[in-house]
């Protein structure tokens, strides 16, 4: 596989594909936290892993109808690559909620080696290093968050209705309200996920985005403060007209981006994809391009464990 066969949408804040590491197994990172000192972290691609069929290969979900041994292999593998164990990683359980639970050691392997004992959950913070948090994702926004500050972590689920909610300033507000997070030093990048060329919405889905995201003065700063984002007619918009009549084409990267600026997270410390889920569904798991016949993408960060 070539690195240029991928269909980018977008010439700032490509992940970089990792595909030279021992294990071969290729998976993509940010520039922007793979700068920070004792962060960890990847997203995974469909490529080497275990698993058959719909969720060829590497599929992180226990309920898409995949063998297990197949998942908890592919959780083997991609902890490996990260340098952590099944056993440390900690999963959400998501319904499209705003709901952030606040991971500690006694989480450690739920939904990975061992069974959730919650429901709920799109978000996840800790503070505590050696503890891998992971999202899942499959169109969906997955949204990375560092405070190197506080030194406190998060990872969100992020789809149409987590956007809307705002998913990403929820997930800040709960590191502020725990950690003591100021938005000011938090780093986060918004990973592979439906492009607005892809992400068709019906009327009701479109008017929700008109009413979260208004237009207003306000609105406008954030986005042009943004100003590695393309510009249409010299017009940035979350909500376009469609290619088909009562049909709209949804932003959800630049959507999730005013949220973040809007929560207060400065403008240089926000990474945005430009890949496309649907535009790769080779390489990346599609809702849309498969018909809901896919596994899922895992997005894992972690706080290593440092010496003083
Ligand atoms: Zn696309």
């Amino acid at each position: 596989m070539n690195k240029t066969d991928w269909v980018r949408d977008f010439r700032q804040g490509s992940p970089v594909l990792q595909e030279e590491n021992q294990f071969q197994i290729p998976y993509l990172t940010f520039p922007i936290l793979s700068e920070i000192p004792g962060i960890v972290h990847g997203f995974s691609t469909r490529m080497g892993g275990v698993s058959q069929g719909d969720c060829a290969t590497m599929n992180f979900s226990y309920s898409r109808g995949d063998k297990e041994e197949a998942v908890l292999e592919n959780y083997t593998r991609m902890a490996k690559i990260l340098g952590t164990v099944p056993e440390h990683m900690v999963a959400t359980k998501q319904t499209h909620t705003t709901n952030v639970r606040v991971v500690t050691t006694e989480d450690c392997g739920k939904g990975v080696t061992k069974p959730l004992d919650y429901e709920d959950v799109d978000g996840l913070i800790t503070d505590v290093p050696g503890i891998c948090l992971c999202a899942f994702t499959a169109d969906c926004v997955p949204i990375y968050f560092v405070d190197p500050v506080r030194k406190a972590i998060g990872v969100s689920h992020s789809g149409w209705r987590g956007t809307v909610a705002r998913m990403g300033a929820v997930t800040i507000a709960k590191m502020q309200e725990v950690y003591g997070t100021n938005p000011k030093d938090v780093i986060c990048a918004i990973g592979p996920s439906i492009c607005r060329d892809c992400y068709e919405v019906s009327e009701d889905v479109a008017e929700a985005f008109q009413r979260a995201f208004c237009g207003c003065e306000e609105c406008y700063k954030a986005i042009t403060a943004y100003g590695q984002y393309p510009m249409q007619d010299g017009k940035h918009t979350i909500v376009e007209p469609g290619k088909a009549p009562g049909k709209y084409q949804l932003d959800l990267w630049l959507a999730n981006i005013v949220v973040l600026l809007q929560a207060g997270v400065p403008v240089e410390q926000i990474q945005v994809t430009d890949l496309c889920t649907c535009h790769n569904p080779q390489y990346l798991f599609s809702h849309r391009a498969s018909r809901g016949k896919r596994g899922n993408l895992g997005a894992f960060l972690m706080m290593t464990q440092q010496k003083d």
